[in-house]
């Protein structure tokens, strides 16, 4: 029989497996959500947050093994997150579904204001215990953009960073960014940044669907207001507001380069007369596809020659619609 001794030689060298704090809404009733997280189908979490006894926390499995919540996700570089977090679920119905597609127009469910005092009392003992990083606190959504949607955008991450758990970027610097500077950064600096901040997100410069999903968890969690995926400068402010306040704890990160777009094919050695020619050829099959290619093969002020030129010559040119280019 080997004697193990822990006392006489100890190392200082550890830290925590546990790196994470990963919050959800379970998006079922509660004996819906009970059955669900109990029975032997492959989900589970630590702890489930009870919505109708705001007192009472279930602990479904304990912090020293590793529950089934994350699936495939990543967060700040690392992999299938069930191996470093805790996941807590909160009984929550997620939102109605009249539109699934448009998750701006479903109503979400609102979660009571006991049932996150307890989510707070919960979370804050186990961020201490563990020392997780306020950066580290995060949604299903988060490390898992496009395809899960929990907590959702009216899980209160503000009031959690009040009680200091998690991150929060501060208004009055989020302000203090949209009045600095009102240009949008190109795609590939958007990607980066998110990526920088931990969301799985490729550098393509194309603004994707993918790139959509993971702008839409960024603007539920941190600017819940209008989650449309569409990047604007205050969903900008408040990321650049996050990197800044939070640089010393993110990983180091090198930005990538996007491989060069295919060049737009742009005709500009012939002679406009000869195009002129093949596109009133065209004009045959109607004028939406004539202006489509006029805007395909010219640049705007090409566009704008041969426009007036086609508009003054061809038989057809009563019917044109009057067109305004954009300014350049
Ligand atoms: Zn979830």
């Amino acid at each position: 029989m080997i004697q193990i001794d822990d006392t006489t030689h100890v190392s200082q060298s550890y830290n925590e497996r546990v790196r994470f704090l990963v919050l959800h809404y379970t998006a079922l009733d509660t004996e819906a959500s009970i059955r669900a997280l109990t029975a032997p189908n492959n989900v589970s979490a630590h702890y489930l947050v009870s919505d109708k006894n705001p007192q009472l926390i279930y602990r479904l499995v304990s912090e020293d093994k590793r529950a089934w919540h994350a699936g495939v996700s990543k967060w700040q570089g690392r992999e299938n997150l069930n191996d470093s977090s805790i996941g807590i679920e909160i009984i929550n119905l997620g939102y109605t579904n009249p539109n699934k597609q448009d998750l701006q127009k479903v109503t979400w469910y609102p979660f009571p204001d006991e049932q996150i005092d307890a989510v707070i009392e919960l979370t804050k003992d186990i961020v201490t215990r563990y020392k997780i990083d306020p950066t580290c606190v995060i949604g299903h959504a988060d490390i898992a953009t496009g395809r899960k949607k929990d907590p959702g955008p009216l899980f209160p991450w503000e009031r959690l960073y009040e009680n200091g758990v998690g991150a929060w970027a501060d208004a009055n610097k989020v302000q203090e960014k949209i009045a600095a500077h009102t240009v949008l950064d190109d795609i590939a600096t958007i990607q980066n940044k998110l990526a920088r901040y931990g969301y799985q997100q490729n550098v393509t410069g194309q603004y994707d669907e993918a790139t959509k999903g993971t702008v839409c968890a960024f603007q539920m969690h941190f600017r819940p207001s209008k989650f449309d995926g569409k990047w604007d400068i205050e969903t900008q402010a408040t990321l650049d507001t996050l990197l800044e306040k939070y640089a010393a704890s993110l990983p180091k990160y090198t930005p990538i380069i996007p491989a060069a777009a295919p060049e737009k094919k742009v005709i500009c050695n012939e002679p406009l007369t000869d195009l002129i020619d093949d596109l009133a050829a065209t004009i045959a099959n109607g004028v939406d596809s004539l202006i489509a290619a006029i805007g395909q093969f010219f640049p705007l002020e090409g566009a704008a020659n041969v426009l007036s030129h086609l508009t003054n010559s061809s038989p057809l040119a009563p019917s044109l619609p009057m067109v305004v280019l954009p300014q350049s």
